[in-house]
Order: C-alpha cells, then structure tokens, then sequence
C-alpha cells in the first residue's frame, strides 16, 4: 500500500502498553470473553458476541443479526442456543461470509465495498494523533444528518475527551454513528515499510489490541460495532482470520480519498477525522456533490 509520508501518525512500541492501559485499580469490565450464541430477549433476536461483568453485573454485546444495531444488555432475561443453520442467511451472516472469501495480501481485508448498494459509505479514523479533529467535517455530518462509520482507537480516546464528547451526540443531532474499533494503540513504526508496519510489527498482541479497544470503548460509552478496521488497513491473513472467529467484520475501503481513490456507487470511503490528512478532508468536501448525488449509506446495509 503507499503510504503518504507527511500524515503523521502516533508511534508506539508495539508491546509496551500506556500506564492506562495496563489495568486500573478496580476496573468497570472484568471477565471479558469471546462467545457466540443465538439468544432471545427485549421482544426480539440477537447473536451474544461478548459476555462480562460490568460493576459485577453479567452483561453481554449483542447484535441484531438483520440490522447489525449491537446493544449492551444484562444477561438475566436473554435465553441462549447455539448458533441456527439460519443464521448464515442473515445481514450479518451474509456479511461475514463475504468478508471471509475475499482475497487480499497485507493490505485492504475484509470489506470494501457493497456489492449490491449503490449509495457510498463514510468511514473516518480516528488514529492517535496530538492534532485536534476535523470539527467542520464533523460539523457538516452533523448538520446533513449523514450516516458515518466512525474507527476509533483507544489512545484517540484518552487523549481528546471534548471531542469525543461531541462525537457522541452525533445521533441525537440525527447523524447515526457506527463505531469501529481501530484497535487500542494503533501500533505503528514510521521507520518501517507497510508491509512489517502496523499489525505486523514484532510483538503485537492482537487479543489485547481487539479485545481491550472494545473495553476501552464499553467503559467510555460507546457500543462497539461488529466493524473493526486494522490500523493502516494492514493485516495478515491469519490476523484477519482471528478477527472473523471474533465475529467481527474486517472493513476496508476502496476509495481512501487522500491516496486519489476515486469513490464509485458501493464505495466505501475514508477519510481521517483526526487532523493528520486533511488533504482527504478538502477532496471529501470537493467531490462532495458527486457523492450527494449517489447518496450516503449506513455501513449495515453494505
Ligand atoms: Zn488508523
């Protein structure tokens, strides 16, 4: 993948977590766990993905398998099974299939485009970065009452609380926000080719990146999506393997603006929210009625 040399992304050593990372005193999530099972509750279906205790209490994050809206609910009162034949013929099992057939090599897995919607997707990450955010972007989402995938990492978060702040109150303003976890330190070498950058740094522990971004995110009020993208959309096959046996769904893009990728009817475009790109900021808001006219999209109707 090419790799614009003046966006500026946080550098880390890939096994030294921040201090607040490394667990608080007595932490708001404790037994976090991958599980998968098919569960009734609140009038309706959903698929159990993750089971924990929050304050104590047993929760889980569930997903709706036809609308993909994923929620945090007490464990008391679902009733679980193992997984149906049927669910490989919902939204969700249909997206998980197509994420898991499709080729790549270190760069772009997953999704990256609908192949059936002809509306374009917007999808912004927010890397670690000193800078503050892009708050007319955000501004004009709101406004519009666009649909917006926002990719979020966990040192993005602990560092801009006023932001996200602001970014929270996208759906009330009309703007639904689907959150994407874009890991917990988004690990990154600037020294290094793509291709043993990100993810593939020596040392990277995927479980704590994937697993303690989705904490990260619970305990600062957001309901992770089944959407994780990988830093620098850079992975393994392996890497994207164990993110699908999480129940997530790896999303790409194939139209990241600042690398002069042109959006298409199905495109899924990115943009960085965080200031380090705003030469993708200025060819979002210059192309801007061509992607009007093909209309904006929620990410669960890939
Ligand atoms: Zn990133």
């Amino acid at each position: 993948m090419k790799h614009l040399p003046w966006i500026l992304f946080f550098s880390l050593q890939a096994h030294a977590l921040p201090s607040f990372m490394q667990g608080p005193e007595s932490p708001q999530i404790q037994d976090y766990q991958v599980t998968q099972a098919q569960c009734s509750g609140l009038r309706q279906d959903w698929i159990l993905i993750r089971q924990f205790k929050f304050h104590g209490v047993g929760m889980g994050l569930a997903v709706n398998p036809q609308s993909l809206a994923t929620n945090i609910l007490p464990l008391r009162g679902l009733h679980c099974n193992a997984l149906s034949s049927h669910f490989s013929q919902t939204n969700y099992g249909r997206l998980l299939t197509l994420a898991r057939g499709r080729d790549f090599e270190q760069d772009n897995a997953g999704v990256t485009r609908s192949p059936l919607n002809p509306h374009v997707f917007l999808t912004t990450d927010l890397c670690p970065s000193s800078k503050v955010f892009e708050k007319d972007f955000y501004e004009w989402v709101r406004d519009h009452k666009t649909p917006i995938a926002i990719s979020i990492s966990g040192l993005w978060i602990q560092e801009h609380p006023e932001e996200l702040k602001v970014l929270k109150e996208l759906p009330s303003a009309g703007a639904p926000v689907t959150w994407v976890n874009h890991s917990l330190t988004h690990p990154y070498d600037r020294a290094l080719p793509d291709g043993k950058n990100f993810f593939l740094l020596l040392g990277v522990d995927v479980r704590e990146e994937v697993l303690g971004n989705e904490q990260t995110m619970i305990e600062n009020g957001l309901t992770p999506s089944v959407f994780f993208r990988f830093p620098g959309l850079i992975s393994s096959r392996a890497m994207a393997d164990q993110i699908l046996a999480w129940n997530l769904i790896p999303l790409g893009a194939d139209a990241w603006l600042a690398l002069d990728q042109k959006a298409r009817p199905g495109s899924i475009i990115l943009v960085h929210g965080n200031g380090n790109e705003p030469r993708g900021i200025h060819l979002f808001f210059q192309d801007l009625p061509d992607f009007l006219k093909m209309g904006f999209d929620s990410l669960s109707r890939l």
